[in-house]
């Protein structure tokens, strides 16, 4: 998920905004929205119900996480996953299965935790290597154990607009929305980047009817002519692209919130987001520093989903 910058991917604004000033003629810089801290906040609910999961059930839930192969980067991603349940009082197994897998042994494992009743969470770390089937084992996963929310299932719910489980990323940019009080109904949200981990599942969830929804969505992608246009009617400009600094503060309406959802490692070692914080930080009225904004809420959102499952198969209502 860590793209490298190539050459400049910045994308040539048409028109420039400005900054915003108030009465006094003084620049306004957006609010930082602090991802990390809400993460912290959310995580510290998850641990008090996780108490009360182990008093009332006699088990913590358990996150069981399969990885394929060595790849460095899936490796840190699932230690941090695992850390964070050990820190929230959640269960942890590591299921690690050699590059040279067959995709019927991942499936044999898929089954095997499927079947596990102390295990409440499957999560299979991706990539996985070309000999397997990514889409197979999504689809071997219990739709009841899909704390990622990939399984068709699960985004059949939520199109449905009863959702289960919700994928963990476009939660947490819901979490930050609400936490932070930034209404959604009615407004222009525009979100570039239609993928099926952030940007389609955000925008089923984001114009649905009810609470914390009710927004006008538009998604963007890489066919979307004028996409400065698009992006500078958004309320909520959301930014799920892949590409350094794609989205510069001249695209941005004043005043727009702007949420940041990339990570971006550049030849430098610096990580930037797909947003120009520099630009956008003068013309947005809140923004999600990268790193310290979406990300932190992703895994939040992992344990949330996992202690949802182990109530649900406890025949316990979740809320
Ligand atoms: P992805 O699967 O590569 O999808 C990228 C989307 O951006 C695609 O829909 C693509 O359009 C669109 N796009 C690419 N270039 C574009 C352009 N020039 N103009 C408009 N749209 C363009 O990426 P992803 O998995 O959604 O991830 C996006 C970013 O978020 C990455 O930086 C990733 O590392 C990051 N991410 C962060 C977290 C987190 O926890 N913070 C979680 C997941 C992802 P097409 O569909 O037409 O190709």
């Amino acid at each position: 998920m860590v793209g490298q910058r190539q050459s400049t991917n910045r994308m040539q604004p048409t028109q420039n905004v400005g900054t915003r000033r108030n009465q006094e003629g003084l620049n306004l810089v957006a609010k930082r929205l602090d991802g990390k801290a809400i993460a912290s906040q959310v995580r510290s609910e998850i641990a008090e119900k996780a108490i009360k999961f182990l008093a009332r059930e006699g088990m913590k839930p358990h996150l069981a996480a399969v990885l394929v192969g060595d790849d460095p980067a899936s490796q840190i991603y699932v230690k941090n996953k695992r850390l964070a349940c050990e820190k929230t009082g959640l269960e942890s197994s590591l299921h690690l299965l050699p590059a040279t897998t067959s995709q019927s042994n991942l499936l044999e494992t898929v089954e095997r935790l499927n079947a596990d009743p102390s295990v409440n969470g499957i999560l299979v770390q991706f990539p996985l290597p070309k000999s397997c089937s990514e889409r197979e084992v999504v689809l071997a996963i219990d739709p009841l154990k899909d704390v990622d929310a990939f399984h068709p299932y699960t985004v059949g719910l939520i199109v449905d607009g009863t959702p289960r489980f919700l994928p963990c990323t476009p939660a947490g940019i819901q979490q930050i929305l609400i936490r932070e009080k930034i209404e959604t109904a009615g407004k222009e949200v525009v979100i570039v980047g239609r993928s099926h981990l952030v940007g389609r599942p955000l925008s089923i969830m984001l114009s649905q009817k009810g609470p914390h929804a009710d927004a006008t969505v538009t998604v963007c992608h890489s066919r979307t002519p004028n996409l400065e246009q698009h992006c500078r009617r958004a309320d909520i400009l959301i930014a799920a692209i892949g590409r350094p600094e794609a989205i510069t503060g001249s695209m941005i309406k004043p005043g727009a919130v702007v949420i940041d959802v990339g990570i971006n490692r550049l030849a430098d070692g610096r990580v930037v987001g797909d947003v120009e914080f520099e630009s956008a930080v003068q013309v947005a009225s809140a923004i999600t520093p990268v790193p310290g904004g979406v990300g932190p809420m992703t895994i939040a959102m992992l344990l949330e989903n996992t202690l949802k499952a182990a109530a649900l198969q406890h025949g316990e209502k979740f809320n």
